[in-house]
């Protein structure tokens, strides 16, 4: 069943869509319509968000709303398109993917400027291939929750505007039900778009492409020589800047496939992510990546890889190949420079840096690691250590070797003012991350028509480094069977 897409007269307070993608044109894109799901219901809708877009509150509680952004009919004005990438998974070329189950439904004019909106779970595309366009609860619940989560940790993602969930079933490795995650970004661009058009021939279209996103998004690479090469180094910087983050927090996400790969450096695609428990620099979220390649260490290597592949795809406009290494060296000293700045404010050193930083930050590491730390319980507590030191201090078996590691951190902190040093530490140390096992706790709960877990739990994520005395238990030590919850691709 395809939705209505009778031309409704838009209500007074709703959004005034533009075409998505419109510069680019149909090469870009395929125009395609949402296909119903039955009796979508609300979940959750974010209105914070809302206000940054400019979106009338009580539109978006709308029923006009709900059935849009469940996909089953076509908000008015909307010109909804899925668009068109490639992409490198697990390393090997995939040639065409595109979006399989994603509609962008058009653009919104915000006042920092363009962004667009897109539903993943709405039906089927022409590049859908073997899927069936659909997303399950579970995986549309982790996706809202991680966006927001991201977001509340102040790092680069897309966003999470509102879910939908509907009875209609969905086969997976057993009978599931549909939802539809409305997500926003200024721009959904992947380097397997550039990739696409790259391996596919199209060199014009690559060079539309590109400067498409060099004017709407990294405009001060007009100026430069080589402003693809230009563009390719603005891109590696920012990868690796959220490459940093990523590994600051302990993040991994699980499917660092080259389609996945934001051309703005955004978290994007939340499928079997994870924040670790233990502070397992091997440990591995994505159940179907038996062989590791995208273990949590591994991610900043790899994020360089991609980057390779975007530089190859970017070649016919580089042309010199000095000038697209050159580029891509940039990625190494940005991630070094921004993970050692983001450790350095785990310390609390707030001060300028010191040659010991270096070795400080590295030793600590090794001691977590082999350990098997709690990483954000360790970090929480550090934040309090020189008013109380004993519960840092229970967290290691070997605690001689910590107590040295400490002894070290303290004389390094002495001159530095303790209250402003734990102020600092409190805002970069989260107290709450989205842990498994309380994504799971959320899940479950909502599977049985109960979403109070997952409000409660975005309620933390929105703001993770406040205390919320009153939901405590969710920012304690994971539960054993956390450790067996496993996330593949299957979502
Ligand atoms: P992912 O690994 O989730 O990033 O997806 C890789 C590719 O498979 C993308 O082109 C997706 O659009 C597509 N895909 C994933 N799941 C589905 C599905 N259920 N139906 C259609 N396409 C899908
Ligand atoms: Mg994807």
């Amino acid at each position: 069943m395809t939705a209505t897409s009778t031309p409704l007269a838009p209500a007074a307070n709703a959004p005034a869509w533009q075409a998505p993608l419109a510069e680019l044109g149909p090469a870009f894109y395929s125009r395609i319509e949402p296909q119903a799901l039955k009796q979508p219901h609300w979940i959750a809708r974010n209105t914070a968000l809302a206000r940054e877009l400019g979106l009338d509150e009580q539109w978006l509680a709308s029923q006009e709303a709900l059935h849009g952004f469940a996909g089953c009919t076509v908000l008015p004005g909307s010109q909804p398109v899925a668009s068109v990438y490639s992409g490198h998974q697990f390393g090997v070329w995939a040639g065409q993917l595109g979006d399989g189950r994603a509609l962008i439904i058009g653009q919104l004019q915000t006042p920092q400027g363009p962004v667009e909106v897109q539903l993943k779970g709405a039906g089927r595309t022409p590049y859908s291939r073997m899927g069936d366009g659909r997303a399950v609860l579970r995986s549309s619940i982790r996706e809202y929750l991680c966006s927001e989560a991201m977001h509340g940790l102040g790092i680069a993602t897309t966003r999470a505007l509102c879910l939908t969930g509907s009875p209609s079933a969905v086969l997976r490795e057993e009978v599931e039900t549909a939802a539809v995650v409305t997500r926003t970004a200024e721009s959904f661009l992947r380097f397997g778009h550039f990739e696409h058009f790259s391996h596919g021939g199209r060199h014009d279209l690559l060079g539309q492409l590109a400067d498409h996103v060099i004017e709407r998004h990294y405009p001060d690479c007009q100026q430069a020589p080589n402003p693809y090469a230009a563009l390719l180094e603005a891109v590696s910087r920012r990868t690796a800047s959220l490459l940093a983050q990523w590994q600051a927090v302990g993040f991994c996400h699980g499917v660092m496939n080259t389609d996945n790969m934001s051309i703005l450096g955004l978290t994007l695609d939340y499928g079997p992510f994870q924040f670790l428990d233990a502070f397992d620099p091997d440990h591995i979220c994505n159940h179907s990546d038996s062989g590791g390649r995208y273990a949590f260490k591994r991610q900043p290597g790899v994020a360089h890889w991609n980057l390779l592949c975007l530089g190859q795809a970017l070649m016919p406009l580089i042309k010199s190949e000095d000038a697209a290494l050159q580029a891509l060296q940039a990625y190494k000293g940005q991630f070094e420079a921004d993970l050692t700045q983001a450790l350095r404010g785990k310390l609390g050193l707030i001060d300028a840096q010191r040659s010991e930083d270096l070795a400080l930050v590295d030793d600590l590491l090794q001691i977590l690691a082999r350990e098997r730390v709690d990483h954000t319980i360790f970090w929480r507590r550090l934040c309090d250590f020189a008013q109380h030191s004993e519960p840092v201090h229970e967290l290691f078996i070997d605690r001689s070797t910590f107590a040295a590691w400490a002894e070290r951190y303290g004389s390094r902190c002495a001159g530095l003012d303790p209250q402003l040093q734990r102020g600092a530490m409190r805002q970069r140390n989260p107290r709450y991350v989205l842990r498994n096992h309380l994504g799971e706790q959320a899940i479950g709960a909502a599977k049985q028509g109960d979403f109070a877990p997952l409000h409660q739990l975005l309620r933390v994520l929105e703001t993770p480094f406040e205390d919320h005395p009153q939901d405590a238990a969710l920012a304690g030590f994971p539960p054993h069977w956390a450790s067996s919850i496993e996330i593949s691709c299957s979502s």
